[in-house]
């Protein structure tokens, strides 16, 4: 028989399969899930009522421009439209960004608690992931400059940052894009910008250079996290380059109808950031008054962190046995903490009550 050996492309057989998105637990019918930074609410009747609609045109191939989407989106942000680009997910946005942007021989910047799908996007693309120090949990524009050379093509920061929840000021990220060598592309990643009452996410630095890029997502305060929507905004010159590798039709008729229905429904919007701040305070005390610190938090989550990796797992354990799904950031380079996300009032007071329980020792 022949032998057929399978040669992956370079970087491929680098990857850690992404862990994440269960949502049932053996055994447990009552399962709060606060392991995915999903909005509690989900999203407006707006979206839904037009995602609804959108079933009378399954027959129909969806719009290759998003003209609509990117016509509402700019509207609400004071944008330009040419210059978004859609994506499935902001996480499509991102790997247009390593496919065009990063290849053999080119270097990936990002932070050690950064985003995952960094270091997996930059694999797939065949360049190389460099991972730099953060200070304290928060990003560190002095470690990414240290870390730059001229193989340099992307940086990415999210901002907020997942998981950590913490966050730089306009002037750091400024003084970052400054900095990078020639040719290389800074990338913004907004995923959680909605949850910081007036933060334009980098917008108005997008504006102002012409090598910074800004990814924003329709999958937490927006509450589409099942449809998978994102977006990016960046110079002309940069996002014509995406458009090309896009697939024409990457994004089906409920996804742009529910997205642009979200987009103009900004109560909701401001509904859930509102209860999100209100609770993650209420969680970060209730946390700290049972032994458990967390960083101020910028995001639709909080860190907590543990004495060690063993409290933290046996913690998770805990909190799992009783139905309660957060999720344990090891791989982030956090082995003692623990990601919880803001879920609704009853959600926060049950992990709340169970880590106290926990910390107490009642078993
Ligand atoms: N960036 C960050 C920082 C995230 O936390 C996430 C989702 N976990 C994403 C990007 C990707 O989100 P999506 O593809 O759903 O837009």
């Amino acid at each position: 028989m022949m032998t057929n050996k399978i040669e992956p492309q370079p970087g491929i057989m680098e990857i850690d399969l992404y862990v994440g998105g269960a949502s049932k637990v053996d055994g447990v019918s009552d399962v709060v899930k606060l392991s995915s930074n999903e909005n509690p609410y989900g999203p407006g009747d707006a979206a839904k009522e037009a995602y609804a609609r959108a079933v009378h045109d399954l027959h129909r191939y969806p719009s290759t421009d998003h003209a609509e989407l990117r016509e509402a989106i700019a509207a609400h942000h004071g944008l330009d439209p040419a210059r978004i680009i859609c994506g499935v997910g902001s996480d499509e946005v991102l790997q247009f960004l390593c496919q065009s942007f990063a290849g053999p021989g080119d270097e990936v910047l990002f932070t050690e608690h950064g985003f995952g799908m960094y270091r997996i996007l930059a694999h797939a693309s065949g360049a190389t992931p460099v991972e730099v120090k953060e200070k304290d949990r928060v990003t560190d524009v002095d470690a990414l400059i240290a870390g730059m050379s001229e193989k340099t093509k992307l940086v990415f920061i999210a901002n907020p940052n997942n998981p950590t929840g913490t966050m730089i000021g306009g002037n750091e990220v400024a003084r970052l894009a400054d900095s990078l060598p020639e040719g290389a592309i800074l990338v913004l990643d907004g995923a959680y910008a909605e949850y910081v009452q007036g933060f334009d996410g980098g917008a108005a630095l997008v504006e102002a250079r012409s090598n910074v890029v800004m990814t924003r997502t329709f999958s937490k305060i927006y509450g589409l996290g099942g449809l998978r929507i994102g977006w990016g905004y960046g110079p002309q010159e940069i996002i014509d380059v995406l458009t090309r590798v896009r697939q024409p039709f990457n994004l089906s008729n409920g996804q742009l109808a529910a997205a642009t229905a979200a987009m103009n429904d900004q109560a909701h919007v401001a509904r859930s950031r509102r209860e999100n701040t209100r609770l993650r305070d209420w969680l970060r005390n209730a946390l700290a008054e049972h032994g458990v610190p967390s960083d101020p938090s910028f995001g639709n989550f909080i860190l907590a962190r543990f004495a060690d990796t063993e409290e933290a797992q046996a913690c998770d354990a805990f909190l799992r046995a009783r139905g309660l799904l957060v999720r344990q950031v090891a791989g982030y380079n956090l082995p003692h903490c623990l990601r919880i996300t803001i879920g609704d009032e009853p959600s926060c007071r049950r992990v709340a009550h169970a880590i106290g329980q926990f910390k107490a020792g009642d078993e």
